[in-house]
């Protein structure tokens, strides 16, 4: 395919099943092109896309805000700040944790030398939600690529930003030619996804996780799903009230609440309760909404229609059944887009639906709790498993609830803070998904490992090789029982009167 074909096939809004496979071919030839680059001649080329997209970062913010709705402090914050850390900490990283590495070779295999080798996968697919859009797509193909890896992304088609990443990638023709950009729909990523690509990495929404699976099963495609979070704040009664009421309402509603971590359900301890939520409405209410802003609004619009119905119908729900607003709760349009008042519930029952559903919007329900096991219960009490956080200034205790929280990342006295920090790997537990992104583990995530043995050319023949014989079988036996003697010494005196023995009677000719 010609590159003037491509542009206009990816100017078009979806890809037909032949389109798909042209993509993927080019993709697979990209991909074979790489294996013939080393990580640091990768490392290489990913500073100069780092020097352009920090070159680009007013220009990125303009089209981030212009189509996600979000305030320019949030664009700046997660989509400019977290891709640059994070570019930061590949080229100063990949080198090491993709290096071959030495394993240790048992004392039952003396002589051999044992290797692992962290192999890219091939065209792998990346498909991501509309929240981040460039944070997501520029923190994974970066990973994708510094692995090795030619990519086939599929970013939101509510937030396609057309066009940009291109003109990023342009700073480098390696990674031009090895990340390609499609846009489209669901329909588009199924034709994708049928070209088996050698791995899924997808972000987004448990009802689409589901359907990915399905259709990934059908060709045995390995995958990572990053899905929907219920994440719990645990605030206990010995907290700054200043600060944690700061930082709570940050975490529930920066982005517009459109972040798989945000805030979604604040547990207060009995003993401050009444305080922490007069402090909570006060500054609830004093937040700036507003966007096409040049940094002073606080929180932008909602990016799609349907996730603001999903937010009303969560707010209206928990209200009809007896939940009461502390503040906001109301939508107002605005000249560039729907904004939803950050909103802060209370009192809220039992069967209202935002218990369990990922609302994914500002709106913050409040709890009270008495006890540390009462509220470590309820913060699990969910099928969601994502991430939390825990705020006390007993540290002890904060460690004890970190630990015993079923989900993938705590913040302790923070929110949202792990996945800002590279080296910390992220993602879910339950049914907020599986599979690492970020961190070492993340970065291997795009590997496949490749275990190496090397024994010498010689004459020598190995104990397990043909002929077996009764003598053999014995000495086999002693060694087996030399190897679960846990006393050091004896176990080396066992294993040599084993199997010197045992070498030797293999090197003996059939009788
Ligand atoms: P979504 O699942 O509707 O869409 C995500 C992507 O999947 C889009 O690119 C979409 O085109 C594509 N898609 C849709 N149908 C598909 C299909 N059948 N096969 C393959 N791809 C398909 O999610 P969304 O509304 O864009 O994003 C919001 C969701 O993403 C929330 O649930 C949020 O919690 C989650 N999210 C999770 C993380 C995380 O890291 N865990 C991060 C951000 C957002």
């Amino acid at each position: 395919m010609t590159q003037a074909n491509i542009q206009n096939l990816h100017q078009s809004d979806e890809l037909n099943e032949a389109q798909a496979a042209e993509v993927f071919e080019r993709a697979r030839a990209a991909a074979r092109d790489l294996r013939k680059t080393t990580v640091a001649e990768r490392v290489g080329e990913l500073k100069k896309v780092l020097h352009r997209f920090y070159e680009m970062r007013e220009e990125i913010m303009d089209r981030v805000c212009e189509e996600n709705g979000k305030c320019r402090t949030d664009a700046l914050v997660a989509d400019i700040m977290g891709p640059l850390d994070f570019m930061e900490w590949l080229i100063s990283d990949a080198e090491k944790i993709l290096a071959d590495e030495k394993a240790p070779t048992p004392l039952a295999l003396m002589g051999k030398k044992s290797k692992i080798y962290h192999e890219p996968l091939g065209a792998c697919l990346l498909i991501t939600p509309w929240n981040y859009p460039v944070n997501n797509s520029m923190i994974f193909t970066m990973t994708g690529f510094i692995a090795g890896n030619a990519i086939v992304f599929k970013p939101s088609e509510h937030t396609p930003l057309k066009g940009l990443l291109e003109k990023i990638f342009d700073a480098s023709p390696l990674i031009k030619n090895s990340v390609q950009v499609v846009y489209g729909s669901g329909t588009t990523a199924q034709h994708l996804i049928d070209q088996r690509p050698a791995k899924i990495f997808f972000t987004g929404s448990n009802r689409t996780g589901h359907k990915i699976m399905e259709q990934a099963s059908k060709y045995l495609i390995p995958l990572e799903l990053e899905l929907g979070g219920k994440d719990p704040a645990i605030v206990f009664d010995d907290v700054d009230l200043k600060r944690t009421v700061a930082g709570v309402l940050w975490g529930a509603m920066t982005n517009t609440g459109q972040s798989c971590t945000s805030i979604e359900k604040l547990y207060i301890q009995y003993g401050i309760y009444e305080d922490f939520i007069a402090q909570l409405k006060a500054e609830c209410e004093a937040l700036v909404v507003n966007n096409a802003d040049r940094g002073d609004a606080d929180v932008g619009a909602m990016t799609a229609r349907f996730q603001t119905d999903i937010v009303q119908r969560h707010l209206d729900d928990a209200v009809d059944k007896g939940a009461k607003v502390l503040c906001g709760g109301d939508l107002i349009d605005g000249k560039d887009g729907k904004f939803f008042l950050p909103t802060v519930l209370t009192d809220i029952p039992d069967d209202a639906a935002l218990n369990h559903e990922e609302t994914f919007g500002p709106l913050l329900p409040v709890y009270r709790f008495n006890t540390e096991d009462e509220v470590i219960d309820k913060a699990n009490d969910t099928e969601f498993g994502l991430s939390a956080s825990v705020w006390s200034k007993d540290l002890e205790r904060a460690d004890r609830v970190a630990r015993a929280l079923e989900v993938g990342a705590v913040s302790i006295n923070n929110v949202m803070l792990t996945e800002g920090n590279p080296h910390l790997p992220f993602g879910g537990r339950k049914s907020s998904g599986f599979g690492r992104v970020h961190g070492p583990e993340g970065l291997l995530g795009w590997t496949a490992s490749k275990a190496i043995i090397v024994d010498k050319q010689s004459d020598k023949l190995e104990a397990n090789w043909y002929p077996f014989t009764i003598k053999k079988y014995t000495l086999l036996q002693k060694l087996i029982s030399a190897a679960v003697i846990h006393n050091p010494i004896l176990k080396i005196l066992r294993i040599a009167l084993a199997g010197l023995p045992l070498e030797s009677h293999a090197q003996k000719p059939r009788d």
